[in-house]
């Protein structure tokens, strides 16, 4: 059986990555080692802004809002980061666990009749000059025109194609997990030398969420509750008569990027492209935020449209962001420690977080908000998220963000006085004439000047801004859309 795509790995990235390639109507499928949806023990808590935003431009943010809890998420090193003067639809976060936000991603995934095998792992692959083959564990294969590693820390894609994972081996490890027991135990959080660790109450007090360091670096996958007692026991000097656990996991600080997003016709994304703490809530996030980079690219060049350069720009764009996110892990770890110096620090740090300027600048980077992809000198949204405008259109009444639901680019004309030729790409590019006349403001930059065009790739940042001329639009279109047709 072949497809143009096959992502390895059903987790959030990869059924990110499959719906992107399914809007832009890439055969594609996805191989996942589950046989359903369902999450053991306990992962990602919700989504940051940026993602919110995301899953916005596609029209189905709605889907997970009523499902979760909106609540101002973003913190570094537990100091509160309130977004909700930032300029943006959703200056919030959204308390979701990943199991939903997972099977609302895969509802969606079905509706656009992506196939998922389930209950088979990708266990090789073999790459050659035409595509990628992909052996199957029931015995089968698979080939594609290109192979997406979303399949998690672990990643075997990344492995078998030889891609280096280098980094930080882990500090600390802890113990995570939903508990009965008969005593009441001293609930909230507490700090030693080593780290920070908790106790919070489920179902009014009957049963416990605890998250416990443990005294050495534990990598092990699947904790006992022996373990979990003798690490309560460490810490507090009682078991508090722990009886049960509905599951029991382990994570560490381990923080490890891949060297290059790319080999040839494989790729990575997600977990399988970084590892990190699950300090401040980052990793799902920047993996949904990686497949919405990738799926245009790679959908534009399974088409033909645009050359296998263009992928190089996926790594080129998204390796920074995931290395600032391991970079703002490490410092947050390190301050989660508990020791009289550390804790200087750690209130030093936080007076500073309630300026105002640095608290919008950390706001800016733990919500994802501020990313910005160096595209070049210029107008400061260039490279930026286009912010979901209020647009007045021929059709009346739109927001901007509606324009991007078929995941394809567009170019804005807010009344450039130029006349915009786009006759080569006109079949690639939707072209939208509207008005405009509040105010553009970026979040952490504040406002810029209003520009009379913009072109907006499918992942919503922004790829030319026209000032007046359509100096610099054919370049453009050619780096993000590919080269004019004769
Ligand atoms: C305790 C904890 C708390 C966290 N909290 C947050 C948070 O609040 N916010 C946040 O954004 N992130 C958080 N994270 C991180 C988040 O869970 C991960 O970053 C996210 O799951 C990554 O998604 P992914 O799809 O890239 O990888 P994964 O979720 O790991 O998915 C990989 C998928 O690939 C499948 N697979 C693996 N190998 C194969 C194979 N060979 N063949 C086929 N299928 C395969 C797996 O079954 C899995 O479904 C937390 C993580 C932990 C451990």
């Amino acid at each position: 059986m072949s497809h143009a795509v096959v992502i390895a790995g059903g987790g959030p990235t990869g059924l990110m990555l499959a719906a992107e390639l399914a809007l832009a109507r890439v055969d594609v499928a996805i191989v996942e080692r589950r046989v359903d949806q369902e999450v053991p023990g306990s992962r990602a808590g919700g989504l940051h802004a940026r993602t919110i935003e995301v899953l916005d431009q596609r029209g189905i943010a709605d889907r997970f809002l009523a499902e979760g809890q909106i609540a101002q998420v973003a913190a570094f090193a537990m100091v509160p980061l309130d977004i909700s003067d930032f300029p943006t639809r959703h200056n919030y976060g959204l308390a979701l666990w990943q199991e939903r936000i997972e099977r609302i991603l895969a509802a969606w995934v079905g509706e656009l009749g992506v196939p998922i095998l389930r209950g088979r792992e990708v266990t090789g692959i073999a790459q050659d000059e035409t595509g990628v083959d992909v052996a199957l564990s029931d015995g089968g294969s698979l080939r594609a025109q290109y192979l997406v590693g979303c399949d998690g820390g672990r990643s075997l894609v990344r492995k078998q194609a030889g891609i280096d994972f280098p980094g930080w081996d882990p500090s600390i490890s802890y113990l995570i997990a939903e508990v009965e027991m008969a005593e009441e135990p001293a609930w909230g959080l507490r700090r030693d030398r080593l780290g920070t660790y908790a106790l919070g109450k489920l179902d009014g007090g009957k049963r416990a969420r605890v998250v416990l360091r443990e005294e050495r670096v534990e990598q092990g996958d699947e904790p006992t509750l022996r373990e979990l007692r003798a690490a309560l026991v460490a810490l507090y000097g009682t078991d508090y008569g722990l009886r049960s656990a509905s599951w029991i996991s382990r994570f560490t600080d381990m923080a490890r990027q891949a060297a290059s997003y790319r080999h040839r016709r494989v790729l990575l994304a997600g977990d399988a492209a970084h590892v990190h703490s699950p300090m401040g809530g980052q990793g799902l996030n920047v993996g949904v935020q990686d497949a919405v980079n990738l799926g245009w690219k790679l959908a534009q060049v399974v088409a033909g449209t645009s050359p296998e350069s263009l992928l190089d720009t996926y790594h080129a764009e998204r390796h920074p962001v995931a290395a600032r996110v391991l970079r703002n892990t490490m410092a947050q770890t390190a301050l989660s420690r508990g020791d009289e110096r550390m804790d200087a620090v750690r209130e030093t740090m936080s007076e500073l977080l309630r300026l105002d300027e640095p608290r919008k600048r950390y706001a800016g980077m733990m919500s994802g908000l501020d990313i910005h992809y160096d595209l070049g000198s210029g107008h400061p949204l260039l490279g930026r998220r286009v912010p979901d405008l209020d647009l007045v259109t021929e059709r009346g009444p739109q927001r901007l963000f509606t324009l991007l639901h078929e995941a394809r680019p567009v170019l804005l004309d807010l009344g450039a006085r130029a006349a915009l030729d786009i006759t080569p790409w006109v079949d690639r590019v939707r072209r939208i004439d509207a008005r405009y006349d509040g105010v553009w403001e970026l979040p952490v930059l504040g406002a810029v000047t209003a520009p009379a065009a913009v072109l907006i790739r499918p992942d919503g940042h922004v790829a030319w801004v026209g000032e007046g001329d359509d100096r610099g639009l054919a370049d453009a279109l050619t780096t993000w859309l590919g080269p004019p047709v004769a």
